[in-house]
């Protein structure tokens, strides 16, 4: 007997350790509930939420396969070593399946499990699975992993060029065990139910990820270089929260794009290009995150950077986390975080510079508060955005070009449709008032707004005077 052990590849298409178990013999999946864990990691509610949901719909894809889905508890990953001893040795199991999964803990929980199993002659394989290239596989000449994202896309367009990642066909369903399926827990205590309203908004199983995939890569894709910064258009795939949970695998988005544009990814429709750009930009942060590991213990890549002298300000951190800023294009795309568990990319970006150049507050803050309520919360993709934003990061924003809200507010959301949605006491501003109701003068409706909690132009100069000050140490090898 196989044992699948799912963890974020909650699909059954296209899941490489699903059909290398099913290709041994007869299968049995285990999901391991690990809230203490997921505490620790600030895993949100509205994430671990879509995760049951998933299940659900996983037991049942699996129930078609005739594979009994089991589900136990490790409190913390220190326990997952003798959770899957137990089970493999009730069950007789000749070999445990995972696909890889990458961070600091991650990877010695995997390392323990596997020395565990070994130990007591039971097999492990891991296999490549959430990403397109193998961390180490995309290296300098001399290497060492990248820290330039078009040096490192341009590796990535070459392997493309040879040879490109394949999804597989799903297996055959298999004779019926005489073993029954948990029931999926609809909550996990500590984890607060996010609203009926967010739910809906993301529905959960294989099919709604595949329906979003090909209604995007059908209608929008071509327009995804023009419109995919405009929060208040619907121009990106939505599809974070299904590749993070592994929904979807990035192969099957990687063919829906290249269908898209007659099978090039260099060049052709721009739409489509710049999309497996961005698929490019999840596996960078992610290679990223296993070639310099200390990325993963929240430290900075840039390690002359760990002498910032960030801000204690715990009443304007609080004001950004509310949404409270006196800032509408800041404060929408907090509210847009805080109701739907998703914000707008260009958005992540506005919000974090805020907070991290303007408040001058310490990146992990931000960091922490996003995990706590993303549904695609990724700690490679977060890290990395949040260490771009900050400049502390690989290949990010240089400290003196530092977004202002106002401008980015009138580029983006020129006619202040996005802010209105989420803003609805602004509803009575005109365009141009709208991005900075206390020029207005408070004459307009706007009873209710806070005044800004900061000067823009002061607290950019303060922002370019710590970072100028900082002594250089240039140490990026170092883990
Ligand atoms: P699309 O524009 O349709 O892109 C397709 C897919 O490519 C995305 O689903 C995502 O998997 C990947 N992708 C796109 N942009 C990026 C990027 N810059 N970095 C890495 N992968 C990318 N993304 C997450 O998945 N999880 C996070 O926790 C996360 N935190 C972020 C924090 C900050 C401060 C910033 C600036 C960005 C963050 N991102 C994160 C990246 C990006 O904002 C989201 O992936 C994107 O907004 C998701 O929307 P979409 O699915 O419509 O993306």
């Amino acid at each position: 007997m196989q044992l699948l052990w799912l963890r974020s590849d909650l699909r059954v298409h296209d899941n490489t350790a699903l059909n290398a178990a099913m290709a041994k013999g007869p299968t049995v999946a285990l999901f391991l509930l690990s809230p203490a864990q997921w505490q620790r990691h600030d895993d949100a509610g509205c994430k671990v939420d879509f995760w049951l949901r998933n299940l659900v719909e996983l037991e049942k894809a699996l129930g078609k396969l005739n594979v009994p889905l089991l589900i136990r508890q490790a409190d913390t990953w220190d326990k997952a070593p003798q959770v899957l001893l137990k089970l493999c040795e009730e069950l007789k199991i000749e070999a445990v399946h995972a696909n890889e999964e990458y961070g600091v803990n991650e990877s010695s929980r995997d390392q323990a499990v596997r020395q565990a199993l070994e130990k007591a002659d039971i097999g492990w394989h891991s296999h490549l699975d959430q990403l397109l290239f193998p961390p180490g596989s995309v290296l300098t000449k001399s290497g060492q992993y990248f820290q330039v994202y078009s040096q490192f896309r341009k590796v990535c367009y070459a392997r493309l060029h040879t040879s490109i990642p394949q999804p597989q066909r799903l297996h055959k369903a298999q004779p019926p065990l005489q073993i029954s399926s948990d029931a999926v827990p609809d909550q996990v205590k500590g984890f607060d139910t996010p609203s009926q309203a967010l739910r809906e908004l993301w529905p959960a199983g294989e099919a709604e990820a595949r329906r979003r995939l090909d209604q995007f890569s059908d209608e929008q894709i071509h327009y995804y270089l023009s419109e995919r910064d405009f929060p208040a258009k619907p121009g990106t795939s939505q599809l974070s929260a299904y590749l993070a949970a592994g929904v979807i695998s990035p192969r099957q988005c990687l063919h829906a794009a290249l269908n898209s544009n007659q099978g090039e990814f260099e060049s052709g429709n721009e739409g489509s290009v710049t999309w497996i750009n961005e698929l490019l930009w999840r596996e960078f942060y992610k290679h990223t995150l296993v070639g310099y590991p200390r990325v993963s213990r929240h430290r900075a890549f840039r390690l002359e950077t760990d002498a910032l002298r960030w801000r204690n300000a715990p009443r304007d951190l609080e004001a950004w986390q509310q949404g409270r800023t006196g800032i509408p294009i800041i404060d929408a795309a907090m509210r847009q975080l805080l109701e739907t568990g998703w914000m707008h990319n260009r958005l992540r970006m506005v919000v974090a510079m805020f907070l991290t150049k303007n408040l001058l507050i310490d990146w992990r803050e931000g960091e922490r508060f996003f995990m706590r309520h993303l549904i695609d919360g990724d700690l490679a993709a977060n890290n990395g955005g949040w260490q771009w934003s900050s400049s502390t990061g690989t290949d990010s924003a240089p400290y003196f070009r530092i977004f202002n809200p106002l401008s980015q507010s009138e580029k983006f959301d020129p006619e202040g449709r996005f802010i209105k949605q989420w803003l609805p006491e602004l509803a009575g501003l005109n365009k141009k008032e709208v991005h900075n109701p206390s020029a207005a003068g408070g004459l307009f409706g706007v009873q209710g707004y806070p005044q800004p909690i900061v000067d823009l132009s002061a607290s950019r100069t303060r922002a370019l005077d710590a970072f100028k000050n900082l002594p250089h140490r240039q140490v990026s090898q170092e883990h």
